[in-house]
């Protein structure tokens, strides 16, 4: 028989080698028997496991920072149907490849929001992919022109959930309008979107300078959505203004 620590390592396992000795320790003075001991190891060695990839899923989503749902304070947004976000949580929409979009000037938490629904579905251990709109037809033009754009149409397809922030502000071509059009017609009924735009649907015409495109992607991309609208000051600037009203009074 070779030792432990060779089956350890051939069997990859991360924790038990580290506890397996103290917790066999405890066993004996709770007198366990060895089942229970052995329930134990591998109850550890499983959510180790599990940590780990959620902690990957994370990373490899390429969040540009962490933010949660509970982070959120809703009072800044009292229009927003807080249940509504909340329910979210539940990642019934993901199941149901229905879309969710935030509409709203900058800085009142759409980044924040979506990167808490994306950091939600990597716990549930889903495929989360974050960009912004502009990485994202920066990719696919890329593939367009290497020749690879059907693979990677495919692979955006794949995702459990896509996340694309900042719609609205780049300079968009027909062509990318087009590769964006493809995109959403991948992912149609199959995958949801979490799309940020600070830019009302009535002015996608000339977002990506051609109304059918634009009309084609709201199609698509409303038929089965929730669509939450934002308002009011960059929470920034609201933060901001608070610390100098507090100033003034010493
Ligand atoms: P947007 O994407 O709408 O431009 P962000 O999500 O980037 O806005 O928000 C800007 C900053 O303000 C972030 O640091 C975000 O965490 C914070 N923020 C915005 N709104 C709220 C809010 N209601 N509660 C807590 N933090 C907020
Ligand atoms: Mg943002």
């Amino acid at each position: 028989m070779k030792d432990l620590e060779h089956y350890f390592e051939e069997l990859n396992l991360k924790r038990i080698p580290e506890i397996y000795k103290k917790e066999a320790k405890i066993a004996a003075e709770k007198k366990l028997d060895y089942t229970e001991y052995l329930s134990g190891l591998i109850e550890k060695e499983y959510q180790g496991m599990i940590e780990r990839s959620v902690n990957q899923r994370i990373r490899r989503a390429g969040f540009p920072c962490i933010k949660t749902i509970e982070g959120y304070d809703f009072t800044h947004q009292p229009q927003l149907n807080e249940k509504q976000i909340r329910n979210l949580n539940t990642l019934e929409y993901l199941d149901n490849a229905i879309n969710i979009i935030f509409v709203g000037p900058p800085g009142i938490g759409k980044s924040h929001l979506s990167i808490g629904l994306g950091i939600k579905a990597c716990e549930r251990r889903k495929r989360v992919q974050f960009y912004t709109a502009q990485e994202l037809v920066d990719d696919l033009a890329k593939a367009k022109l290497m020749g690879y754009l059907g693979r990677e149409l495919s692979k955006l397809g794949r995702i459990d959930l896509l996340v694309l922030d900042e719609l609205g502000y780049m300079d968009m071509t027909k062509d990318s309008a087009n590769l964006f059009f493809q995109l959403v017609s991948k992912r149609y009924e199959r995958g949801s979107i979490i799309l940020n735009t600070n830019r009302p649907f009535e002015e996608w015409g000339s977002l990506f300078k051609d109304n059918i495109v634009a009309t084609a992607i709201l199609d698509r991309l409303l038929h089965h959505s929730h669509v939450f609208y934002f308002t009011g000051k960059s929470y920034r600037l609201k933060k901001h203004e608070s610390k100098n009203i507090g100033k003034d009074n010493y």
